[in-house]
């Protein structure tokens, strides 16, 4: 039997964040997240609903198999606006946090074929379960959450450990995204970058100042961007300054 997860929604629209922004992408919201952000953007994802909501058609059961889900994200696909046919479809995995299902992840893969090209959104904290997810992904979106982000605990050895798994696949493009918000102290940005410099030839480091909301209600000060973006460029990194910009766009 194929595997199962609990999803939030399927929709198809405009990627708003990291390298591929601007592309369009099919979302896969998969359900239920261990981990709590002071500047989540989608808290309605900590909980499974019995049903979940399919763009453009009525809701489907709770659990679903991955199979079924494969299905919904290609009919969601073929009647988007934002979709071209005969365009290879790619798809987010995103949530909630994914690797909560890395089985149904691998059940996606092996349902596509190789139709789609799968893009993992992830915290990126279990290196276990994206070791067994790494072999269906062409694009790998990895968090790498500042000291203060979590109400618990410090992300980063976990950060570091999935990074070693990601670079066992040479040809995985991995965007490690770190969200910016104001006040993070000299000493914090020059550890973080310390800690993604053994990766720094394989990552595109994409930084995020913040989208004020929820608990967060600063913007990023220029001055502190200016900062991260003059130590990364002096340790050779490639980087991004991206903003989310769905919300601009008025897309989901
Ligand atoms: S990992 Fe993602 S879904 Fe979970 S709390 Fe953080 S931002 Fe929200």
């Amino acid at each position: 039997m194929s595997a199962r997860a609990a999803l939030i929604e399927v929709f198809h629209s405009i990627q708003g964040e990291g390298r591929f922004v601007g592309e369009p992408m099919a979302f896969l919201r998969v359900a239920t997240c261990p981990i709590r952000c002071r500047y989540c953007d989608t808290p309605h994802s900590y909980r499974a609903g019995s049903t979940f909501r399919v763009e453009g058609a009525d809701p489907e059961s709770n659990p679903v198999t991955a199979a079924s889900a494969a299905a919904v994200v290609e009919e969601v696909a073929g009647r988007s606006p934002f979709h071209a046919a005969g365009q290879p479809l790619r798809v987010s995995v995103t949530g909630g946090e994914p690797l909560v299902f890395p089985d149904f992840i691998v059940a996606l893969g092996e349902a596509w074929g190789g139709r789609t090209r799968i893009h993992l959104e992830t915290a990126a904290l279990d290196p276990d379960a994206l070791r067994r997810v790494l072999p269906v992904l062409s694009h790998l979106s990895a968090d790498y959450k500042l000291p203060g982000t979590l109400e618990d605990g410090d992300p980063r050895p976990a950060h570091v450990a999935c990074l070693r798994v990601a670079v066992e696949r040479a040809d995985l493009s991995i965007d490690v995204k770190i969200v910016l918000v104001s006040g993070v102290a000299r000493e914090v940005i020059t550890q973080t970058l310390d800690d993604l410099s053994p990766f720094a030839d394989r990552i595109l480091l994409v930084l995020q100042p913040v989208t004020p909301m929820g608990g967060i209600v600063e913007a990023l000060p220029h001055a502190e961007l200016a900062h991260w973006c003059a130590a990364a460029a002096g340790r050779g990194f490639r980087f991004r300054v991206i903003p989310q910009t769905h919300k601009q766009l008025g897309v989901e």
